[in-house]
C-alpha cells in the first residue's frame, strides 16, 4: 500500500497555470507531527510513503530535512519512500536532494510531464522542457532509482499529435509506471481566468476520455503499469472546479469507453445486430455495461443487445457468439487503438 503525505506545493518556486494543491490535496495548515503520529499507530499493513503535492527535488535541503525528521517513524517502518517532482536535474542542490532522499529508503521519483510537447510546458509555466525531462529521468536511472511519470490529457492547445508524442515517448523509457490526470480548471488559478475569459478553448469531455484511454490501453499493452487515472475525488477539489474533466469516477470511465469503442467496432464491421452473447471476467462486466449503464443504451440505440456471461477469461479478454455461427474471441487493450483511426 502507498501511504501518501501530501505537502501542498513544497518546493514549488513558482506555479503552473493551472495548479494549486490545497484543493487537489484537500491539505492546507494541517498539522504534520499530529498526522504522523496518528498514522504510525494506526497503520498495520507494509506500506510505502509517498511525498505528493509538491516538487519535492525545488525544496531547500533544510526544510527537507526538517519534514524528514517528522515522518522518520514511518520511513522506519516502511518499505520505502517516493516522491514527486518536476524534472529538473540541472537545478542547484538536486544531487544533494537525492543523497538526502536515499538516506531515507527512496524507491521511486515520479516525474511530471504533462505533456512532450516544449511549446505547450512553456504556455502552462512548468519551468522544464522535454529535453530537462529525458535528462533527469537518465540520471535517476542511472543511479538506480525507480522512475514513474505523471502524465495529463485535456491541456490547452493539446493535439491528437502531442498524445501520440506522449505514447511514443512512455513507450521508448518504459517508466515504472505511469499515472494520467485529466485537466482540471480550479477557481483562482491562471487557467481559470483563461478559460473564463475563453482565451484558451478546451477539448469535450469525451475527447479527454478518448484521449486518456488511447495512453491507458498503449501503456497496458506494452507492459508499463497504469498505476491511476483521474485525480482523487474530495469535497475541496468539487467545490473549486471551474472546467476541464473533472469527475470522480473518471478513471472507471475512461475503462468503460475502451469495451464501448472496441465493441462497436465490431458490431458495425462484422454487421451485427439483434442479442449477442458475451463472456467477460468478473472484473470487466462493470466495465463492459458502462458508467451507470451507458454503453449498454448505446449499444442498444445501435440496435445490439448484450447478453453478458462471467466466464474465467483474463481481464480485458471478451468472447463473442451469436449461436448460429459468428464466434470472436479478443482482448479489448489489444484492439483499442484500432478504434482510434
Ligand atoms: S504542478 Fe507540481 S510543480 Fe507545478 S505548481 Fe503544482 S505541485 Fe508545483
Amino acid at each position: 500500500m502507498i501511504l501518501p503525505i501530501f505537502l501542498p506545493h513544497f518546493g514549488c518556486e513558482k506555479r503552473c497555470i493551472y495548479c494549486d494543491q490545497t484543493y487537489i490535496t484537500e491539505k492546507e495548515d494541517y498539522d504534520l507531527t499530529r498526522y504522523v503520529c496518528d498514522l504510525t499507530d494506526k497503520i498495520k499493513e507494509p506500506f510505502e510513503v509517498a511525498l505528493y503535492g509538491g516538487d519535492i527535488f525545488g525544496a531547500k535541503k533544510e526544510e527537507l530535512e526538517k519534514i524528514l525528521k517528522i515522518l522518520k517513524p514511518l520511513i522506519e517502518r516502511s518499505k520505502g519512500m517516493r516522491v514527486s517532482s518536476r524534472p529538473l536535474v540541472s537545478r542547484k542542490g538536486f544531487s544533494e536532494i537525492l543523497e538526502l532522499l536515499k538516506d531515507h529508503r527512496l524507491n521511486v521519483v515520479e516525474l511530471g510531464i504533462p505533456t512532450f510537447n516544449d511549446s505547450i510546458l512553456r504556455f502552462l509555466k512548468r519551468g522544464h522542457t522535454v529535453k530537462d525531462l529525458e535528462e533527469t529521468y537518465r540520471y535517476l536511472e542511472s543511479r538506480g532509482i525507480k522512475v514513474a511519470l505523471q502524465l495529463m490529457v485535456g491541456l490547452p492547445k493539446e493535439t491528437e499529435m502531442d498524445i501520440k508524442e506522449t505514447v511514443r515517448n512512455v513507450l521508448r523509457l518504459k517508466p515504472h509506471y505511469i499515472r494520467i490526470y485529466p485537466l482540471v480548471v480550479i477557481r483562482g488559478t491562471p487557467l481559470a481566468e483563461m478559460v473564463a475569459s475563453e482565451k484558451v478553448r478546451l477539448v469535450s469531455f469525451e475527447e479527454a476520455v478518448r484521449r486518456a484511454a488511447y495512453i491507458y490501453a498503449s501503456a497496458k499493452k506494452n507492459g508499463i503499469d497504469v498505476l491511476k487515472i483521474g485525480l482523487t475525488d474530495n469535497r475541496s477539489l468539487r467545490e473549486n472546479v471551474k472546467g476541464g474533466f473533472y469527475h470522480p469516477s473518471f478513471g472507471y470511465i475512461v475503462r468503460c469507453y475502451i469495451f464501448l469503442s472496441v465493441l462497436k467496432k465490431i458490431f458495425s464491421e462484422c454487421g451485427i445486430r439483434g442479442k449477442i452473447r458475451i463472456e467477460v471476467s468478473r472484473r470487466d462486466v462493470s466495465h463492459l455495461c458502462g458508467y451507470k449503464g451507458e454503453n449498454l443504451r448505446s449499444f442498444e440505440k445501435e440496435g445490439v443487445e448484450l447478453d453478458i456471461t462471467v466466464s474465467d477469461l483474463n481481464n480485458w479478454e471478451f468472447r463473442l457468439t451469436d449461436g448460429v455461427g459468428f464466434y470472436f474471441k479478443s482482448n479489448a487493450i489489444e484492439l483499442f487503438e484500432e478504434t482510434l483511426n
